[in-house]
């Protein structure tokens, strides 16, 4: 593609940032105008244009998918590989420059990096060793504090206690999770900025380096930038570099993990001579899809205002779905999703999009017994998942003894005799000593401090993981993985397990060595050990690609995974007060207005049909829950909505937008007037029906139980 060409199919303002001159650029604009292509053209321009080398760039996007992606797309431009260039998340660049500097940044070489989970855990121990009761000071909590601080750049040797034995405990806590770390040689999410930010002040000509390397640097999704994150960037830019930031205010949605919307006003007072250019045209949507999203959104105060248009036809009203409870509503998404494969639709083309982690698993279960193959983003991460954990773990320590939290994972898993007694008091020493785990567990057999079945027992798992640590480099990773397996005692383990579930795990078990034989070290990680930059990708692409990415399948995913995507089809589930916006949220206007704006991401997500779902009753977190329908519904516009079915609650709910439009529908062989028979209820007569196929519902009035609405699908009614 030559230059010219990078400007084509670009409008006014898009070709205006694409080829601005060398300098600091903001672009503020709504979903879909752009932003993201604006930004991938301008990285061409770079290189093409104004001839500048691929590593001159640093990018920042929001996931490893979308890094790819954008990889893939300049290298297509401009018909040659760009190898040189930086680009990933900012978890992903900074642990990059850590493992290229790590004697500098104070970290072991194999240093490994600790999810949150095993975070939680670490974070769990060390209030135990405190002797704090965890009910008064929940592990969590702790951990939202660390986490929290280290957003906003803050060490436990920055701060200082209030008179509260609050902040005093937390503080403490976090100063005894630094020292664990440490101690451990390993690094949390946050740390990996935190730390790298460190090392470039510690360490100016580190910093030099990488100044006068990246020129430019574009970052993506700027709204959800936090403190440590923008201070890393400006740091980086220092006097010479150029920045070009892209975000929307309206889809800030990580204020809950320590995101600032105003960076973005930030940006423009720290950089006065920076550009801003607005984009107005929405190129994804139909109109009906973006005026239900502005008018949402319209109910946000506090907004740096943005008007967003499109030349598309209004296409298809929003389909509005009552459901009446979460199996029908998924019985109802399964069946569109029946009906638009039908049609020749790709599987892929549909995204179900919730609130909760916990609403995927009603869906996934209706489509599996449709067999509509579907893939789960976030969630319960293939990398997450406990068997995988567990493999993990062997081979961190196997890599790493001082890896305190991979050792308390598997030093009794599977079970070897290896007691909580042991346990705590090899803790103790390891406290006592500021030593490792594993260095405790030594003294302890060299000093014969444990009666003889235990030191057996813990003597035989240190034999297990020498005995496990290749000697050279002549074993392949894959074949490493598959004797951490079966020498572990895993797979023996779960192979015990007859149910599906431990079918299951077994499976997943071979999935990860498939997963380690594939495995390709990235261009820039050379210098590392294989194993170590296998571990550091399954930390940080933890579920991205879950599961068979070429295979066709329905996109299950969180509200707040979804941000950047599109898709032409898109189901928002469980609209409903309490679910979405969240029961916390309710007396909370910034929390509101958090979830208004995952809303109006979600909402913008769809480029053709947008179906809206909510229901009458709920079995969520064990408990049945009959909610209203969420305001959000209550601020679209009537005209742009179909109603699939007309509610019974929607005279209590407020709604405006629905017109009532019954349906009668007696092609299931059911009709009014007519007697039937239930189980539980007994004998009654239909006094109305709605609804078609596997989601129509009869009114029916029973002697005995009084009159209720039931699913035809679930009632399992006879006709009499
Ligand atoms: P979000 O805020 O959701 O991240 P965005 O502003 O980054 O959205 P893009 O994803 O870059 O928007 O673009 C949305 C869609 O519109 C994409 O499919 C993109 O290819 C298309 N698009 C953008 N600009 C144009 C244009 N000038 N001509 C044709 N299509 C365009
Ligand atoms: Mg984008």
């Amino acid at each position: 593609m030559d230059v010219s060409e990078l400007l084509d199919d670009l409008n006014k303002p898009q070709r205006e940032a694409v080829a601005a001159p060398l300098g600091h650029t903001r672009i503020l604009a709504g979903a879909g105008s752009g932003k993201t292509r604006v930004l991938v053209h301008r990285i061409a321009w770079l290189i093409q244009a104004e001839a500048l080398s691929p590593a001159n760039i640093l990018a920042v996007t929001f996931t490893n998918k979308a890094a790819a992606e954008m990889r893939g797309r300049i290298e297509q431009m401009l018909g040659y590989p760009i190898g040189g260039m930086w680009v990933g998340t900012f978890h992903g660049l900074a642990h990059r420059l850590l493992r290229s500097h790590w004697q500098e940044a104070g970290l072991p070489q194999g240093f490994q990096i600790l999810d949150s989970d095993d975070q939680l855990r670490m974070i769990k121990r060390i209030i135990r060793g405190m002797s704090l009761d965890e009910a008064q000071w929940p592990p969590k909590q702790a951990q939202w504090y660390i986490n929290g601080q280290k957003d906003e750049g803050l060490r436990a040797a920055h701060l200082q206690a209030g008179e509260d034995p609050y902040s005093q405990n937390m503080l403490a806590i976090y100063l005894a999770y630094e020292q664990a770390c440490e101690r451990a040689g390993v690094v949390d999410f946050g740390e990996l900025l935190l730390r790298s930010h460190e090392l470039w002040l510690k360490r100016p000509d580190i910093l030099a380096h990488y100044q006068q390397r990246f020129s430019q640097i574009l970052v993506d999704e700027f709204q959800d930038t936090n403190t440590i994150q923008y201070a890393w960037i400006r740091v980086l830019a220092g006097q010479t570099g150029h920045l070009f930031i892209v975000g929307d205010d309206d889809q800030s949605i990580y204020g809950w993990r320590g995101a600032k919307i105003e960076n973005i006003q930030k940006f423009h007072k720290d950089y006065p001579d920076a550009s801003t250019v607005r984009l107005e045209q929405n190129y994804r949507s139909t109109g009906n899809i973006l005026a239900v999203a502005n008018a949402v959104i319209a109910n946000n105060s506090e907004r740096l205002g943005k008007e967003l248009w499109t030349e598309d036809a209004d296409g298809e009203p929003i389909q509005l779905y009552n459901a009446y409870n979460e199996r029908d509503e998924a019985a109802y998404l399964v069946q569109e999703v029946r009906n638009w494969m039908n049609q020749g639709g790709q599987r892929s083309d549909v995204a179900v999009l919730y609130r909760s982690n916990a609403q995927s698993r009603v869906i996934e279960e209706a489509l599996m017994q449709s067999a509509v193959p579907y893939r789960v983003y976030g969630g319960l991460r293939f990398f997450e998942r406990a068997e995988i954990k567990d493999v993990l773990s062997y081979l961190r320590l196997i890599s790493n003894r001082r890896d305190d939290a991979a050792f308390e994972r598997v030093v009794n898993t599977p079970t070897r005799g290896i007691g909580a007694a042991t346990l705590t008091q090899l803790r103790q020493h390891a406290r006592e000593t500021n030593q490792t785990m594993w260095q405790s567990a030594v003294d302890f057999l060299q000093q014969k401090i444990l009666p003889a079945r235990a030191a057996n027992a813990l003597s035989a798992f240190l034999t297990l993981i020498d005995s496990l640590t290749p000697e050279d480099d002549t074993m392949s990773l894959h074949e490493l993985t598959a004797l951490v397996i079966d020498e572990s005692g895993l797979r023996t383990h779960f192979a015990k397990d007859k149910t599906e579930k431990g079918q299951g795990r077994i499976e997943n078990m071979d999935e990860l060595i498939n997963a380690s034989r594939e495995f390709m070290r990235a261009d820039d990680e050379e210098e590392m050990p294989l194993l170590d930059a296998f571990l550091a990708h399954a930390a940080l692409e933890a579920g991205e690609n879950q599961g068979d990415q070429w295979q066709d399948c329905v996109q299950l995913m969180t509200l707040h995974s979804a941000k950047g995507l599109e898709f032409p089809i898109v189901f928002m589930v469980g609209m409903e007060e309490g679910l979405f916006p969240g029961q916390k949220s309710a007396d909370d206007p910034l929390r509101l207005a958090e979830e208004r704006r995952l809303c109006y991401v979600g909402m913008t997500r769809a480029r053709k049909t947008l179906y809206l779902l909510y229901t009458e009753s709920r079995y969520l977190y064990g408990q049945e829950m009959h909610p209203r329908p969420s305001r959000f519904l209550s601020e679209i516009p009537a005209e742009r909505v179909h109603q699939v079915r007309s509610p019974q609650n929607m005279a209590a709910s407020g709604l405006t937008a629905l017109a009532s439009r019954s349906q009668s529908a007696d092609d299931n062989g059911f009709r009014t007037g007519q007697q039937v028979m239930h189980q539980k209820f007994g004998q009654g007569v239909i006094i109305d029906t709605e609804g078609n196929g596997s989601h129509a519902r009869v009114h029916v009035n029973f002697k005995q139980a009084g009159s209720k609405w039931l699913v035809l699908a679930y009632a399992k009614l006879e006709t009499l």
